[in-house]
């Protein structure tokens, strides 16, 4: 994949609003939590080993991905702090997993049983660290039943020289909602597996950011801290009470790459969806629906000189129009996230326009993208 590091935009990375994060987050726990930074999705698109180092200087105690890719990523890179897989790998890959150290998240009896298979088959002194995932009302993965779970943890004791029993954990549905029915409802259902377990592991996780800040005292001795590392609000609007100030650790910007007045009456853009009604000043921005900025982001106004400029036309797969108050030189400064003159465009902004949540916006963005760490 080519990284565009020659071309007239990028996202900025501030690694210390990365650190201040995950510091508030380590400082706000309840004492004797750890806090897994989770860098799945490359670091929700802000660079996952760049995040990782920042996030081992702040004390992170271990990270969190989606894939055992990207644990590998982090091995290959040198990290040698306890990684948990989040999502289910094919038991085929267990002996990948073991052999780095690498810790994954079981969530069926079949699963173990399949892995147990393979990992005894090429039989080492490591043993698969595993976390046992619950699903108290996520409907994701995970035991459905408390005593598929006390199966489970029976035959990890048959098995303990393949399988080490490192952590229990379940994800919340709606920690980032007002409403706490439903919270309530799945940690209720988390104590009852709970109550079958007569020994706790090391982990005993229920904490994603939103349950860090909102529902800090559940139980559980490990934070699963995803989107606030990254200064994002895990309720968008919902929420916006905060007991620490987040601060967004990512900019997009770019520059104009070309300025022209156009008549009124032309058109802009492809299928022609935009007529100058005057002459206007109409400038192109090098940034299109492949970098992650949606063709539905049409009408959205983005930052020249601390103005507003909405985007005229269809965004193109590598390039916008938008329409200048003004004439402005080749180069000027366009900021898609961030702050320009007085005013500013946040992650929610985008997001709210495009119906959707600051967590889609930031992995939206491609890798085509260069990423410029400050
Ligand atoms: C992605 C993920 C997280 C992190 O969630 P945030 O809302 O970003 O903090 C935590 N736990 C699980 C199981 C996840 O899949």
């Amino acid at each position: 994949m080519v990284i565009g590091k020659l071309r007239n935009a990028q996202l900025v990375i501030n690694q210390e609003a990365l650190y201040e994060n995950i510091r508030h987050a380590k400082e706000y726990a309840e004492p004797g939590t750890d806090v897994f930074v989770v860098l799945k999705a490359n670091g929700y698109g802000h660079g996952a080993i760049q995040v990782a180092r920042v996030a081992e200087k702040a004390g992170a105690n271990g990270f969190c991905v989606a894939l055992l890719d990207e644990a590998l990523e982090l091995r290959d890179a040198g990290f040698t702090q306890p990684i948990l897989v989040l999502g289910i790998t094919d038991p085929t890959d267990t002996p990948i997993a073991r052999d780095n150290q690498i810790s994954l998240t079981v969530g069926s009896s079949e699963w173990l049983e399949q892995a147990d298979q393979i990992l005894s088959a090429s039989k080492t002194a490591l043993k698969l660290n595993v976390h046992l995932a619950l699903d108290t009302g996520m409907g994701r993965i995970g035991f459905q039943k408390p005593d598929e779970l006390k199966s489970a943890l029976a035959y990890l004791n048959q098995q303990a020289d393949i399988f080490g029993f490192e952590g229990i954990f379940t994800h919340f549905a709606t920690a980032d909602s007002k409403d706490e029915s439903y919270f309530k409802y799945q940690y209720q259902n988390f104590r009852d597996f709970m109550a079958v377990i007569d020994h706790r592991p090391k982990y005993v996780h229920v904490a994603n950011s939103a349950t860090s800040l909102w529902h800090k005292k559940c139980e559980g001795n490990l934070i699963r801290l995803g989107i606030t590392t990254y200064g994002l609000n895990p309720s968008g609007n919902e929420i916006t009470k905060l007991p620490y100030q987040l601060k967004p650790a990512m900019t997009f910007q770019s520059t104009l790459i070309y300025v022209k007045l156009v008549q009124a009456g032309k058109s802009i853009g492809y299928g022609a969806t935009y007529q100058t009604t005057d002459n206007e000043w109409i400038g192109t921005v090098p940034v299109g629906y492949a970098d992650g900025v949606p063709r539905k982001m049409q009408g959205f106004s983005v930052l020249v000189d601390g103005h507003f400029c909405p985007i005229v036309g269809r965004v193109c797969m590598d390039q916008f129009m938008i329409k200048l108050p003004k004439k402005y030189p080749y180069g000027t400064q366009v900021t898609i996230i961030g702050t320009s003159g007085a005013e500013k465009i946040t992650t929610e902004d985008m997001a709210n326009y495009l119906g959707t949540i600051n967590y889609e916006v930031v992995c939206g963005f491609s890798s085509r993208l260069n990423r410029k760490y400050v």
